[in-house]
């Protein structure tokens, strides 16, 4: 088995979902006491804020690739950047940390791809639907990613940083996502891309008017693969 690395706490209360998740899946493929090998570099999620909040994705991007370095000198064989939003540096940090950097856009655009989706509204930060980094990726997927509109769009990210990422679940927001969701279906999208990794905490994927995907246990899928990958080679 190979060591998964995640760079995490952006914030950890998703990054704790993943260390769950991937734990389970081992589990469930490996059996009895088996758990997964996991190398982690949990950040202050302040920092990073900030310098979202500056714009300064460079420095962000060095911060998170020396800490993907840090992984792979402990042992680590792939990185995982345990957030979408921060996908948008996925580059310096694959190169620096110099092993495979699992990607979350990409693992997310494999699986609606299987399924046959082209259509997904994608419900993340400001950052993550505004920019143009996630639709980019998933475009070259053939997917052409839906974004609520401005004032939705203000809802949803609020509800990332001022409640989830703060462990502050609310049927109140729960109500308003759902809303968000039933518009969208009305404007003809056909899944639903759960693009922040603390949005499955609110929502449940298997319980939405459409086809729900939730980045986060795609991307803890994808490791698993990765770290079981020969074994499960030999099995076959
Ligand atoms: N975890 C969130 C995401 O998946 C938001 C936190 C962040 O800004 O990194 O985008």
């Amino acid at each position: 088995m190979k060591t998964i690395g995640l760079i995490g706490g952006m914030s950890w209360e998703s990054t704790a979902t993943y260390y769950r998740l991937i734990n389970e899946a081992v589990r469930l493929q490996r059996g009895g006491l088996h758990s997964a090998e996991i190398a982690m570099r949990s950040l202050d999620f302040t920092r990073v804020v900030a310098l979202q909040k500056a714009g300064r994705w460079d420095d962000a991007g060095t911060l998170l690739g020396e800490a993907g370095a840090g992984l792979a000198r402990s042992g680590a064989a792939c990185v995982l950047i345990c957030t979408n939003t921060m996908h948008l540096v996925a580059e310096p940090v694959a190169r620096m940390s110099g092993v495979p950097l699992i990607d979350i856009i990409d693992e997310t655009a494999l699986v609606l791809r299987a399924d046959g989706r082209r259509r997904p509204l994608l419900l993340a930060t400001r950052y993550t639907m505004e920019h143009g980094f996630y639709a980019e990726r998933m475009a070259r997927h053939g997917i052409e990613v839906v974004v609520p509109d401005c004032d939705a769009r203000g809802t949803v990210h609020d509800v990332i940083f001022d409640e989830l990422c703060q462990g502050r679940i609310r049927d109140i927001s729960r109500t308003r996502y759902l809303a968000i969701i039933e518009a969208a279906r009305a404007q003809g999208v056909d899944s639903v891309i759960l693009g922040c990794t603390e949005i499955s905490l609110l929502i449940d994927p298997a319980k939405l008017p459409l086809p729900g995907y939730d980045s986060t246990a795609i991307h803890a899928n994808a490791a698993v693969r990765f770290a079981l990958a020969d074994e499960l080679e030999q099995a076959a």
